[in-house]
């Protein structure tokens, strides 16, 4: 075996994974994970963990694969992580626990990734029961959102004894995991169904169709219904748009709305009625993961897809896997040009986008090159659909139905980093909810340190 290049895993053709909704990466086989994990160095002072939000141990359940030993692998995980065959499959490890790993520096990092993913989806297949608690406390603690923040410090608090609520303001438990990601990147009903039912299983309840701050207020929840603390990981969900001409025609969306009539409301699938219109020829205004997916599922509904984007490939914001993917599907990419204005039919539907294009500049606080137009540059491209993926912030829904409870110029709430500890005596808070949209991992880190921190609270009462 040579040490230096990653096993590779199995994917969908892209000529037949462009025309369905199944899923593209196939993972690991069971001897293709033993193989991966050979190459491990179990090295004593593993820089892998030390870049991993949730701290798994990962020299140790590598190891685990390597002897076949995959429940306790699986074991070694739960102990960090809740969710782990959806992070397997979604979470940025290129930028993290596999940036740091020593094998990077000559060859191929570990698949880390792809490793979780196999020994999650190994013990979803066998039938693992992975939940420990202690005995219940009879202490309530409320969640807000069922995303991957709410679900993580709810499935903390509950190994710890609490009697943790989540109320969801959708009709299903899972956040952007349900109604962004779509079903070719994170299949619903098997994967993340399987991992909400793995928080419940530890006693969490979960109550959908309740927004906080309309069907009931956070104050309600503590001075009325007897919760001792309360956690908000309500997400970033509050598209935003560009404030150009046209933007109001039929046939704009937001990339939330379109990704969530998709994924949430199954339009793509045969007897559901939920209408989506993809429009023949669709330009999709963005570069981040949002964008890629957006565009993805409008190619799989048939469409001639543009991705329109600013600046240039080497600053896609998106993950480069999710790129490559796009381009092998066929999506187009329009790069070094943005929309001035969307052009309407006299019925007001939608028939092009004037863009101008770009030039880079100097770097931005961003540290990325800034993008500048070239004057009397514009020209059209003609598209019956725009998807506008610019990103989100958080709805100010909850922030201003709650006294006390600060938020930023950004509407993102303000919380002690390491303690999610609001400006609200016993609320805490963590993922996008606080930092703006971010990742995964991130919301999960941030939801298990507000366990930690809503425990020891709840223990000097
Ligand atoms: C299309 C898309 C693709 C993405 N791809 C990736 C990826 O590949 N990798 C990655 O790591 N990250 C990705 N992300 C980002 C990632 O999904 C988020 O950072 C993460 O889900 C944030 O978790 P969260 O728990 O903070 O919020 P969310 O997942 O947004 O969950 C918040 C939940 O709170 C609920 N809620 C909101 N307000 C209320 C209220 N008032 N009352 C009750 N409930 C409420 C919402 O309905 C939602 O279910 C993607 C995001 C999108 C939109
Ligand atoms: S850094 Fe790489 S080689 Fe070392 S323990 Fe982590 S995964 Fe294994």
């Amino acid at each position: 075996m040579e040490l230096k290049k990653r096993v590779s895993d199995r994917e969908q053709d892209p000529e037949i994974r462009r025309t369905n909704f199944d899923e593209v990466c196939l993972g690991y086989s069971e001897e293709d994970a033993v193989a991966e994990a050979k190459r491990c160095l179990h090295c004593k002072k593993p820089l892998c963990v030390t870049q991993c939000p949730v701290s798994i141990n990962i020299p140790v359940f590598i190891n685990h694969i390597k002897k076949r030993k995959f429940e306790k692998a699986a074991r070694v995980i739960a102990e960090s992580s809740s969710l782990p065959a959806v992070c397997g499959r979604v979470c940025p490890q290129e930028s993290q626990c596999e940036e740091r790993c020593v094998l990077g520096k000559k060859g191929d990092a570990v698949a880390i990734g792809k490793l979780e993913r196999f020994v999650a989806d190994w013990s979803r297949e066998n039938n693992i029961d992975l939940s420990q608690t202690l005995p219940k406390n009879g202490r309530k603690v409320a969640v807000i959102g069922a995303g991957p923040s709410g679900l993580s410090c709810a499935g903390d608090l509950a190994k710890l004894g609490y009697e943790v609520t989540i109320f969801e303001a959708l009709h299903k438990a899972g956040g952007v995991l349900v109604y962004g990601i779509p079903e070719f990147r994170l299949p619903k009903d098997t994967v993340v169904q399987h991992e909400v039912d793995n928080v419940k299983a530890l006693g969490v309840k979960i109550e959908t169709n309740v927004i906080i701050g309309r069907t009931v207020t956070l104050d309600e929840l503590i001075h009325q219904e007897g919760f001792e603390a309360v956690f908000i990981g309500s997400g970033a969900g509050l598209p935003m748009f560009m404030n150009i001409p046209g933007e109001n025609s039929n046939g704009v969306f937001s990339a939330n709305e379109f990704l969530t009539r998709n994924n949430l409301m199954k339009a793509f699938k045969e007897g559901y009625d939920t209408p989506i219109r993809a429009g023949k020829k669709v330009a999709v205004v963005g570069g981040g993961n949002v964008a890629m997916d957006a565009a993805r599922t409008a190619l799989r509904l048939g469409a001639e897809v543009h991705i329109v984007y600013r600046r240039s490939q080497a600053e896609l914001p998106a993950r480069a896997e999710e790129v490559h993917h796009a381009i092998e599907e066929g999506i187009i990419f329009d790069l070094l040009c943005n929309p001035v204005e969307i052009l309407a039919d006299e019925k007001g539907w939608v028939k092009g986008i004037r863009c101008i294009r770009m030039e880079l500049g100097e770097p931005d606080a961003s540290g990325r090159r800034r993008p500048v137009e070239i004057p009397g540059s514009e020209f059209e491209i003609e598209v019956d659909t725009v998807i506008m993926s610019l990103g989100t912030t958080p709805n100010p829904l909850i922030s201003s139905t709650t006294r006390g409870l600060e938020a930023n110029r950004k509407g993102c709430l303000i919380a002690a980093e390491e303690t999610g500890k609001t400006t609200l005596e016993g609320v805490f808070a963590g993922g996008d909810a606080v930092t703006g949209a971010a990742t995964v991992i991130l919301a999960m880190g941030a939801g298990k340190k507000a366990a930690v921190a809503i425990d020891a609270y709840l223990k000097n009462r």
